[in-house]
């Protein structure tokens, strides 16, 4: 006998699940009026409040109501039961940018580009006051057109959550991304610090491994507090000064999203649809 399909809040039909992460499942969706195929994140409310995570759900839901932008995976609707939360989301369809690199490194022309459309979403973030703080291919879904999505703001912040130094102190992240200044613990700049995450993402993609991978977890830490890295022969010059300027361990000195649109490997070849938010620092 066919199985009957889940119908969630007489609204969504439930389908496959796409992907797991640490404390929800995301399965396709159909939206039961228009028959648009959307992505539903389930959260469990226990699990949730059993980790005190409720507060970073509200802040998850603020932030994607904040941060519409077509390089920014749109949140469409909230909605909650008894024990689960539900967000209903826009469905990538081709999977994870992890997966493409996974299969081997990209050429520099289809790199740029997704680099491109990278800090265009991530500079629209940062003109609404949000730094994502866990940016990962893992994290980057790409659409049928080729064209990157970020998600997964579980671990973003807001600019009001700076201290009174002007900086974030929360240690979060993915440790083989993650910025000098966080593993330091002295308070960080949320911007400078998704801009380090940038540049570990293109050495991946161009290269095909981590800049800063040792199974000795102390001893990646030091290398990424030295800006410790190694380019693979195939890396143009123009490349590695590039990447040197994201990769730089001293945020104070570390290229700027207004200054590395300007940088020559940034501007080769193909034309950006890149458009700078509005002036940085003004809201
Ligand atoms: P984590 O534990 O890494 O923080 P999470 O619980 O917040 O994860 P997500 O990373 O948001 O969950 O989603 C888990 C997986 O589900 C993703 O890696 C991806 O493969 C898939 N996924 C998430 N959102 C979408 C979407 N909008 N469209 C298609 N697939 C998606």
């Amino acid at each position: 006998m066919e199985k009957k399909p889940t119908i969630l809040m007489n609204r969504y039909e439930l389908g496959r699940m796409l992907g797991q992460g640490t404390f929800a499942k995301v399965y396709h969706g159909r939206n039961l009026a228009s028959s648009q195929s959307v992505a539903i994140k389930v959260i469990d409310k226990e699990k949730v409040l059993r980790v005190g995570m409720i507060d970073q759900i509200k802040r998850e839901i603020s932030v994607m109501r904040l941060v519409r932008h077509p390089n920014v995976v749109q949140l469409h609707e909230v909605m909650a039961s008894k024990s689960k939360i539900y967000f209903a989301m826009e469905y990538v369809r081709g999977g994870e940018l992890f997966t493409r690199v996974a299969r081997g490194r990209l050429k520099e022309d289809s790199a740029r580009r997704y680099f491109h459309q990278l800090i265009g979403a991530v500079d629209f973030c940062h003109s609404r006051g949000v730094y994502h703080r866990d940016l990962k291919p893992e994290n980057l879904l790409v659409d049928e057109h080729g064209n990157l999505k970020v998600s997964d703001f579980g671990l973003s912040a807001l600019k009001e959550c700076q201290k009174q130094d002007g900086l974030l102190h929360t240690t979060c992240g993915t440790p083989a991304y993650v910025a000098p200044e966080i593993i330091n613990k002295k308070g960080y700049d949320g911007a400078k610090a998704d801009i380090w995450s940038c540049g570990v993402i293109l050495f991946v993609l161009l290269a095909g491994y981590l800049p800063f991978h040792d199974a000795n977890l102390m001893e990646m830490y030091r290398r990424i507090s030295r800006g410790d890295v190694k380019y693979p022969q195939w890396f143009s010059s123009d490349l590695r000064r590039f990447m040197s300027k994201l990769l730089d361990p001293n945020p104070n000195t570390r290229i700027t999203i207004e200054k590395l649109v300007e940088h020559p490997w940034f501007k080769k070849g193909y034309k950006p649809a890149v458009m700078l938010a509005q002036p940085h620092g003004s809201n």
